[in-house]
């Protein structure tokens, strides 16, 4: 086992992360980690963070490691932000947090999960500490793409760009890892588009695949005004359930596993010491819900893409393999009763969608536009 298990299919992305944990000459203080969502690229940080911290450079299950893959270690400190831009004074706090020497671990990490998130005022506050970092300090800054952050910043970090992963490498980790039947782990890679941490809800949680059926089957069933409003609020109230089922499960194993690693058992008192990190993690997890409810959302928008991007492969006669093969009927009926620039039209519908959730615009409203959009032309 090992921190890096479940950055799949990077190989080669990640060696030089890898080569500089242990080794000073590869060592430096700011790292710029890109990837599209899903790539795993926040993952990455935190693996690149625990290994760091590990005496036995990342073997995934000491207490540096598990801490600091959970967002819980002293020395790591977590930016995960759910509002649109990071604050100025957010920075200011994470700069306060760099200028000191490490606790207990050998380095004093600081991961700021959404870099892109930063107007070029507050990058320049932060640029001043990624030239002049204290010796023990390392910034890992996470973006979907080196251009998303400020030119200033990019050229003074080590640029680190993931890909998605392909299908089959994740479908592969599924069988290996999580014992997933092989068809199933087929099925969800493709559905998940190789994002790995939905395929694996996907495949353990049957749940969470009546819930993107739901969601698929949604878009076909649109035909009048008054069925898109009521799909809207369905999609709505299908996303919140997700988001709840998701993160309550999660929230109860990095608990659990926190409180083994401390040494306590759940339900006794904890010593007001460890109750810190308890709070941290719990702090963390709070931010991270408020986050997941848009993530998820987002995430529908994604599926009803997948189906619409396989409508239109189907009215251009493709021979590409269907993202939604087990919705083959459905598609098939929607690509003879409507037009490609039908599709195209629908397509557009779902990138504004996304565009508004990202601007903070009320769900409800960005989704029933989006449905009123999708609806047959007559
Ligand atoms: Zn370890």
């Amino acid at each position: 086992m090992s921190v890096w298990d479940d950055v799949v299919g990077q190989e080669e992305q990640i060696a030089p992360l890898r080569a500089a944990v242990g080794s000073t000459n590869s060592m430096t203080h700011a790292w710029l980690i890109t990837g599209p969502p899903g790539s795993g690229r926040s993952h990455a940080a935190r693996a690149f963070a625990a290994a760091l911290q590990c005496d036995s450079g990342g073997c995934g299950t000491c207490r540096e490691c598990q801490t600091a893959l959970s967002g819980a270690h002293a020395d790591v400190t977590l930016l995960a932000t759910e509002k649109v831009t990071i604050s100025i004074d957010e920075v200011r706090d994470l700069i306060s947090v760099a200028q000191s020497a490490p606790s207990q671990g050998k380095w004093r990490v600081i991961v700021v999960e959404d870099a892109d998130r930063m107007t070029e005022r507050t990058s320049n506050v932060l640029l001043k500490s990624i030239e002049e970092p204290p010796p023990r300090t390392v910034w890992l800054l996470c973006a979907p793409a080196a251009q998303d952050v400020a030119v200033t910043i990019r050229s003074r970090s080590r640029v680190v760009s993931l890909r998605m992963p392909d299908p089959d490498a994740v479908a592969q980790l599924l069988i290996t890892r999580d014992g997933v039947d092989p068809v199933l782990a087929r099925e969800v890679a493709l559905a998940a588009q190789s994002h790995i941490g939905v395929a694996r809800r996907l495949a353990r949680d049957p749940g969470a695949r009546a819930r993107r059926d739901q969601i698929v089957a949604l878009a076909t069933e649109i035909r009048g005004v008054g069925d898109a409003v009521l799909a809207a609020a369905d999609l709505v109230a299908v996303s919140e359930q997700d988001a709840k089922a998701s993160s309550e499960e999660r929230d109860a194993d990095e608990r659990n596993a926190l409180l083994r690693t401390l040494g306590a058992d759940d339900g006794g008192r904890l010593p007001p010491a460890l109750r810190a990190q308890v709070k941290q993690l719990e702090d963390n997890q709070k931010r991270r819900a408020t986050r997941l409810k848009r993530d998820v959302l987002d995430r529908a928008i994604t599926d009803l893409q997948s189906l619409y991007r396989d409508v239109a492969a189907t009215q251009l006669g493709a021979q590409v393999e269907l993202i939604n093969e087990a919705h083959r009927s459905h598609i098939e009926q929607l690509a003879a009763r409507t037009t490609l620039a039908d599709t195209m039209r629908c397509l557009d519908a779902l990138s504004t969608a996304r565009k508004r959730l990202a601007g903070n615009v009320s769900p409800l409203l960005a989704l029933e536009a989006m449905a009123l959009a999708l609806r047959p032309a007559t």
